[in-house]
């Protein structure tokens, strides 16, 4: 796609997102959805290798905050690295090799499991507070927002926020919602109850003056070859990315969200399951449809109007 190498004018700040990492040949016992998002510790290491001997580093929260809202000057080849759901995994294989090549990460910790089995226990948590990494909100009970009321999300918001201060003794002021889920209303609770960024699952490039309240992030699932994780750092895959990503929140949009989960379920079943999760497959879709569009608008051209 060279045709879009022009774009972004402005830095981009990429940001990775984790979720849970075992042993290169552990047999999980998770359906096959869920297992998309496994990372292996040796593919998690070659990731954080690549992205030391490229010159990388990792932007601490409040730097990567001031450059969105305020254009502070970073470093150039900055990158957050996030890590979502606080399972004790998060602790046994990617903290050790994160500190390894000296990165931080941003642990999104659902506030309810704590201390649950599975699950971050506090001492794990002070333990990498106190090594620079960054605990923040991933909600109270990790709950899809858009299906609650207000006063239900205020409290997933609030009250994760304030026994986790309590907890850790340090601000809380980013949240990640479950899911990726969000609607305004959920954007102007997480305001209300004091958080400065909200970080989605969506796709696209985050620079100065970007929305702090709807982050765009760069989701890595399993066996994923390097060449395939490198060029999805380029700008202008993070760009093609988000405008792939903006077509599919209007579908979902359009089709609904129970049936876009049903279709989900559909695509699993008939074994198309990976085609979510396929970047470059999603790209060919994505092209075809556009063509189709296209094609369509011709079509009524020519012999309608
Ligand atoms: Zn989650």
């Amino acid at each position: 796609m060279s045709f879009l190498k022009f774009y972004p004018a402005k830095k981009n700040i990429p940001v990775l997102t984790y979720h849970y990492f075992r042993e290169p040949d552990f047999k999980l016992n998770v359906s096959l959805e869920r297992s998309y998002y496994y990372v292996s510790c040796s593919d998690f290491d070659a990731q954080m290798n690549y992205l030391y001997t490229r010159g990388y580093k990792t932007v601490p929260l409040d730097a990567f905050n001031d450059y969105i809202t305020k254009g502070l000057e970073v470093f150039p080849k900055s990158i957050l690295i996030t890590i979502d759901d606080g399972l004790s995994d998060s602790f046994d294989y990617a903290y050790p090799i994160l500190k390894k090549y000296k990165f931080t990460a941003v642990f999104f910790v659902v506030v309810d499991n704590i201390d649950k089995p599975g699950s971050l226990n506090l001492e794990q948590i002070l333990e990498m507070k106190d090594n620079q990494m960054s605990i923040q909100s991933h909600t109270y009970s990790h709950l899809n927002l858009i299906t609650l009321k207000p006063d239900e999300v205020r409290t997933e918001l609030f009250v994760s926020k304030r026994k986790l201060e309590e907890m850790i003794s340090t601000p809380v002021e980013f949240l990640a919602v479950p899911f990726g889920k969000y609607n305004s209303m959920v954007v102007d609770i997480a305001k209300e109850t004091g958080y400065r960024g909200l970080f989605t699952l969506e796709s696209g490039l985050n620079i100065s003056g970007s929305n702090m309240f709807t982050l765009k992030r760069i989701l890595i699932v399993k066996d994923m070859p390097l060449a395939e994780f490198a060029g999805m750092l380029k700008p202008s895959n993070i760009y093609l990315d988000g405008l792939i990503s903006a077509f599919k929140a209007n579908f979902r949009k359009f089709i609904g969200y129970r049936n876009t989960a049903i279709f989900r379920k559909f695509l699993f079943r008939i074994g198309l399951g990976s085609f979510i999760f396929n970047k470059n497959l999603r790209k060919i879709f994505f092209v075809f449809v556009s063509l189709v569009i296209v094609l369509i608008w011709v079509l009524i051209k020519i012999f309608i109007i």
